[in-house]
């Protein structure tokens, strides 16, 4: 959808704009089953809908996502339209052995690196290709305020080698405040000593303002975030939140969780990164990897 050069075409002056489109991001969430990443993706859409493709009525009972869905909306951000879509897994790391439990989310990763680098080089003559590459794994960390799982870290070093990992603490409304900002504290630094190396990367281009934005999300990761596909009445108000023992959580509103700060990223500060970093990181990456095996 997005305009994009003609596969093989060379410079600008080649570069042939079949329409001019909201940009498309695509991303995807990947963790445990029941730490709410399809309830998350829905409160990102719900919050800016315009258009909508497989709508899902809001009272539907609790699904269990058992196979790879993608879901696709153009939203509104700020004046400026976009299309995001979503990949939603299965989740994994509940069975009893969970070796190779992150197979499925990688191979579907790199099928798609696959597809894009398949469609390069044959259809040569198509005005577009259809991109499919997921710009952003959101990695959904369990709420427990101690430490990350081993099977994390392992996840999240296998994720980070194909594609953008961006860490989030699930059910954030669980933790207070303290323990939320230990619990942050506690993730960076287990990062940091596994030396796993997360989203965003400083490259040699970017400029100090580029540069400090990247340090402030270095600093806020993992979001905390809340996911609701419900409105709570607060102060007489409909809000999108959760009502829970201690009261109720306005996921919206900066003061009780980080959602509204992850969607920012998505969708305004670093959309347009995601999708570079993918383009010239990650599947760079897999394509030169590609082309040496096929001369040898
Ligand atoms: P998934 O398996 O990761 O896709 O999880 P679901 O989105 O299906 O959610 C599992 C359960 O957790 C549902 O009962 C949700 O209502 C609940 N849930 C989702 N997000 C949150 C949250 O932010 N806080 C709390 N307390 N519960 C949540
Ligand atoms: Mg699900």
């Amino acid at each position: 959808e997005a305009a994009v050069k003609a596969p093989g075409a060379r410079g600008d002056r080649d570069c042939v704009l079949t329409r001019v489109v909201a940009p498309r991001v695509t991303c995807c969430p990947a963790g445990q089953t029941g730490l709410g990443k399809s309830t998350l993706i829905n409160t990102i859409f719900a919050s800016h809908l315009i258009d909508s493709k497989g709508r899902r009525e809001a009272d539907e009972p609790v699904r269990q996502t058992t196979e790879i869905q993608t879901v696709s909306h153009v939203i509104a951000e700020n004046g400026v339209r976009l299309r995001l879509n979503i990949v939603d897994t299965p989740g994994y790391g509940d069975q009893v052995n969970n070796e190779n439990c992150w197979d499925p989310i990688v191979k579907y990763i790199k099928d798609q690196h696959s597809a894009y680098l398949r469609k390069e080089l044959t259809a040569m003559r198509d005005r577009y290709i259809q991109d499919t590459r997921i710009h952003c794994c959101l990695y959904f960390i369990n709420p427990t305020g101690h430490s990350l799982r081993p099977i994390d870290v392992i996840v999240m070093k296998k994720l980070s080698e194909v594609v953008n990992v961006v860490p989030v603490i699930a059910k954030a409304d669980s933790l207070t405040l303290d323990e939320r900002e230990a619990f942050k504290q506690k993730i960076r630094a287990e990062l940091f000593h596994h030396s796993i190396r997360l989203y965003p990367f400083d490259t040699d281009e970017n400029d100090e303002e580029e540069v400090q934005l990247n340090e402030s999300i270095r600093n806020m990761i993992p979001f905390a975030v809340v996911g609701s596909e419900r409105n709570v009445i607060i102060e007489g108000k409909s809000v999108r939140g959760r009502k829970n023992r201690w009261g109720v959580v306005n996921v919206e509103d900066e003061a009780h969780c980080e959602f509204v700060s992850l969607r920012n990223f998505l969708t305004r500060t670093h959309l347009q990164d995601l999708i570079e970093t993918t383009a010239q990181i990650h599947y760079e990456a897999f394509r030169s990897k590609q082309l040496i095996a096929l001369k040898e």
